[in-house]
């Protein structure tokens, strides 16, 4: 049976045609979500809200527009003609559909914007409640204006009254792309991920590129990355992964540069790489799990100097939160599991003995002289693998 959803979003500030553009954005990103399910489906929308009418199990539903960024609350609705009768009988029909039988404290909210109808809000609540009061039976009912267990809610708008009991939270934030395309620097571990849902939520589309030095590190941490990768598909639905080989930088690294610098050096030429791969989908920024003072390349020096090789801005959106708060993000975007699995990266079977923490520019040129660093990078373009990872998996 067809199911209709009353979507709504909102950010301060949006306004004119910011609007319109952030309106037409998410519902597409809706369609593509909920099209795999049903071809049918219909979304369209009205002023301040989407409607989305479809046949696919409500769980389901439930699920996907949870995690779709732009939605700050849903409900799933009875519409029904602007006939009080219909009206009395739908909102009957949700107090009697509510699972806490027994004892029930109730509440009829009622909102009218369209000023014509013949009740008003207030008359309405009283004479719905009593109805309701009037007709169930077998429950113990109470109303209570404060603190309901059950809220109807009952939206008389210009031809329509809708009606719905539950007003489900989304992640709020902005649509997947209408911010432009980034490039995420994404590991196989516990932060970046995290990083790459924060993007997300302010509205950018991520391009994840892994570095990946087989046999180094076992294909198993590629597999990692990529179940990451599936992971954040449910908050954008397709995901082109990005998978460069990096095994000859990391030798070359490691055999021409000095120890205390591996790590620094070889973040850069990782972030030199991503600029270029991320320039043919008009990239505008690079985004990363780093944040400051965690590690010996997440000093301000490092930093500095690590950013230096690129002319685009690289974005930390972790720089504010400490291990507790990223883990627990990592825990509700359920990418922690995956991400504690214990296959290493790179990161961590190169570390430097004695890091250095204050590097100077001078230093870090200094440091890789010895390396064909044109020549790497090119190959590691070369190499890359395209992964087109789509959300289609079944929740429920
Ligand atoms: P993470 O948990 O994301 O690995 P971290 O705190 O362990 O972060 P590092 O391992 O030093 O820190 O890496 C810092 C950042 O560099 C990562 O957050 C990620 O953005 C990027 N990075 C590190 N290794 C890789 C890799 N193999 N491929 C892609 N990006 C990487
Ligand atoms: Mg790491």
């Amino acid at each position: 049976m067809e199911k209709l959803y009353l979507i709504r979003y909102g950010e301060i500030g949006l306004k004119g045609e910011n609007r319109s553009l952030f309106e037409d954005k998410l519902l597409s990103n809706i369609n593509k979500k909920i099209k795999i399910f049903d071809k049918n489906l219909k979304i369209y929308k009205k002023p301040g809200r989407i409607y989305l009418i479809t046949e696919t199990t409500k769980n389901i539903v439930i699920n996907k527009l949870k995690k779709t960024p732009g939605i700050v609350s849903f409900s799933p609705v009875q519409k029904v003609k602007l006939d009080y009768d219909l009206i009395k009988k739908e909102v009957l029909n949700s107090a009697k559909s509510f699972k806490n039988k027994g004892k029930i404290n109730f509440r009829i909210s009622a909102r009218r914007s369209n000023k014509k109808y013949k009740y008003d809000s207030m008359q309405l609540q009283k004479l719905l409640g009593e109805y309701v009061i009037d007709n169930l039976t077998g429950v113990d009912l109470n109303v209570d204006l404060y603190k309901p267990d059950l809220d109807i809610n009952v939206e008389i708008r210009k031809d329509f009254a809708y009606i719905y009991t539950e007003i489900i939270e989304g992640l709020g934030g902005l649509p997947v792309g209408i911010s432009g395309t980034v490039g995420l620097m994404l590991s196989g571990g516990i932060d970046s991920p995290v990083a790459g849902y924060m993007s997300l939520k302010r509205g950018v589309k991520i391009i994840p590129i892994y570095f990946h030095s087989f046999p180094f590190t076992t294909d198993r941490a590629k597999e990692k990355v990529i179940d990451i990768t599936k992971t954040l598909s449910n908050y954008q639905h397709n995901i082109k992964l990005h998978v460069v080989d990096f095994t000859k930088i990391l030798t070359e690294i490691n055999k021409n540069c000095p120890d205390k610098l591996l790590t620094i050096i070889m973040r850069r030429l990782m972030i030199k790489i991503t600029e270029m791969l991320i320039s043919k989908y008009d990239g505008k920024a690079i985004i990363t799990g780093e944040s400051i003072g965690q590690v010996a390349s997440q000093t301000l020096e490092a930093i500095q100097v690590t950013n230096n090789i690129s002319a685009l801005p690289i974005l930390r959106p972790l720089i504010g939160l400490n291990k507790v708060q990223i883990v627990n993000l990592a825990k509700k975007i359920d990418t922690y599991d995956i991400s504690i699995q214990p296959y290493d990266d790179c990161c961590t079977v190169f570390v430097p003995k004695n890091p250095e923490t204050k590097p100077t520019l001078e230093q870090i040129i200094q440091g890789e002289k010895k390396l064909n660093i044109d020549k790497l990078i090119k190959q590691a373009v070369k190499s890359v693998q395209i992964l087109n990872i789509t959300d289609e998996k079944l929740v429920d």
